[in-house]
């Protein structure tokens, strides 16, 4: 199988931080095509580059002060923070993920993780965090693979990255008062003087917009909004370099989510905070996360920059996905894309090489179907199940031909810095749509809550 993530050499990012467009103000997505990469200013620190303003001395500009020179600016850190290659993770004869590849670079970054339940993101987060076993490829955190780090720096790289759980119920224990949860991290890991740790656990709520006295207080004593907040706080007290963010908002009203993702855009840029972002709504990830990877059945179907992505799929799962989403504005509504069967069939449909295809009529109708399967699948739901032959989409996908049922399409890239895992991937690109489904209808996607 070719590899799902191009090893390519740190691209440009077509959309540096500061460009992600405000969380909760405006979602839409630009009609047009993705921002072309930056032009690349060189850095700063580069000696090589001449002021243009010395453009009568043709000499090359000599330091200002040769005895002291100005000392050059740390190199720019070359590797990724994270870099997944060739996942895989199987419980017993089901692969749960197959050959997934990713990488998340140095913060403020985002990268989102997207697809339904079942698809395999919760376990690519688990097996990052060395909480299931990979059965196949290598994580590699800072460059150290991750599979072979033992005791203190094993240690070290729980502390550097941490998860947020979509459930802050099970991640906070019920009879613990949120400050000694807080406190309870702290000074397992040294991390607060003592008599400081007070302190410390009130600026942390703080830091998570929460009312400090709010640390007296029992998990069932907060609204959901608050325990998730609570959860967030907690991780950060550890400084994290890398977040995994589970289904953070999933559980959560439309209010309380939009203050989470307010919350976590607001520590991105405080902390420098490089995350991943595991999510089945494609409308919170625009404000979020710079790049996207789109997962099925435990594979990449489509990746590439969240911008170019969402504004022109190259697979038709994604388009599938996008046209789930609510859209406020009744112009740029998506006429609904209704798939067959589901992604995770149940063992009764396993005689069947295309079990989805037999599966009824039951339809991914929308976004109350994706937020209805959120956390329900993983690997237990698939069970007994098998990947159909050909493109594992094939049996609910719109636009299959006769190659989709025999040939497994690879990854591969379809245009700058984005890879699609279709055989008609280049087709989608250029506008192909299901018949009844229009030929332009995502480039704009609904509001974020
Ligand atoms: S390869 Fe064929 S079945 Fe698979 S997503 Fe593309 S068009 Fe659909």
């Amino acid at each position: 199988m070719p590899p799902s993530t191009p090893s390519e050499p740190a691209p440009p990012d077509p959309t540096p931080p500061d460009s992600l467009p405000p969380v909760p103000v405006s979602p839409q997505l630009p009609r047009s095509e993705p921002t072309p990469p930056a032009p690349t200013s060189p850095t700063p620190s580069a000696p090589t580059n001449p002021t243009p303003s010395a453009p009568t001395n043709p000499t090359p500009p000599a330091p200002t002060n040769p005895t002291n020179p100005k000392p050059p600016a740390p190199p720019a850190p070359t590797l990724p923070l994270l870099a997944v290659r060739d996942l895989r993770v199987s419980f017993g004869p089901v692969r749960a993920v197959d050959g997934v590849s990713l990488e998340v670079s140095h913060g403020p970054f985002g990268m989102a993780l997207v697809g339904e339940s079942g698809s395999g993101k919760t376990t690519v987060a688990r097996a990052i965090l060395r909480l299931v076993p990979a059965a196949g490829g290598t994580i590699r955190f800072e460059g150290q693979d991750v599979a072979g780090l033992r005791g203190r720096r094993l240690r070290e790289y729980r502390r550097a990255a941490q998860i947020v759980f979509q459930d802050a119920d099970n991640s906070l224990n019920p009879r613990m008062r949120v400050g000694a949860a807080i406190a309870e991290v702290l000074t397992a890991h040294g991390l607060a003087p003592r008599g400081g740790v007070g302190d410390r656990v009130a600026a942390l709520l703080s830091e998570a917009a929460l009312d400090p006295s709010l640390a007296s207080r029992y998990p069932h004593q907060l609204s959901g909004g608050q325990r998730q907040r609570v959860a967030i706080a907690r991780a950060l007290a550890v400084s994290p370099r890398l977040l995994v963010l589970d289904e953070p908002t999933s559980a959560l009203d439309v209010t309380a989510q939009a203050r989470i993702l307010a919350l976590i855009r607001r520590l991105r840029g405080e902390r420098g905070l490089a995350y991943l972002l595991i999510t089945h709504n494609l409308a919170i990830v625009p404000g979020l996360c710079e790049r996207t990877a789109v997962l099925y059945l435990g594979r990449i179907a489509e990746s590439g920059p969240t911008s170019a992505l969402l504004a022109k799929p190259a697979h038709p799962y994604t388009l599938a996905l996008l046209s789930a989403v609510p859209e406020v504005d009744a112009t740029a509504r998506r006429s609904r894309i209704i798939l067959p069967g589901e992604a995770v069939p149940g063992p009764a449909a396993h005689p069947s090489p295309h079990p989805a295809a037999t599966a009824g009529s039951a339809a991914l109708a929308g976004s109350a179907a994706l937020a209805g399967s959120a956390g329900r699948g993983g690997p237990a739901a698939r069970a007994g199940a098998a990947t159909p032959p050909g493109c594992p989409f094939h049996p609910r996908c719109p636009l299959a031909v006769d190659v989709c049922r025999t040939e497994v399409p690879p990854l591969r890239t379809v245009a700058p810095g984005r890879e699609a895992a279709c055989h008609r991937a280049g087709e989608v690109l250029s506008g192909l749509r299901p018949p009844g489904h229009g030929t332009a209808s995502s480039s704009r996607i609904g509001g974020v809550p």
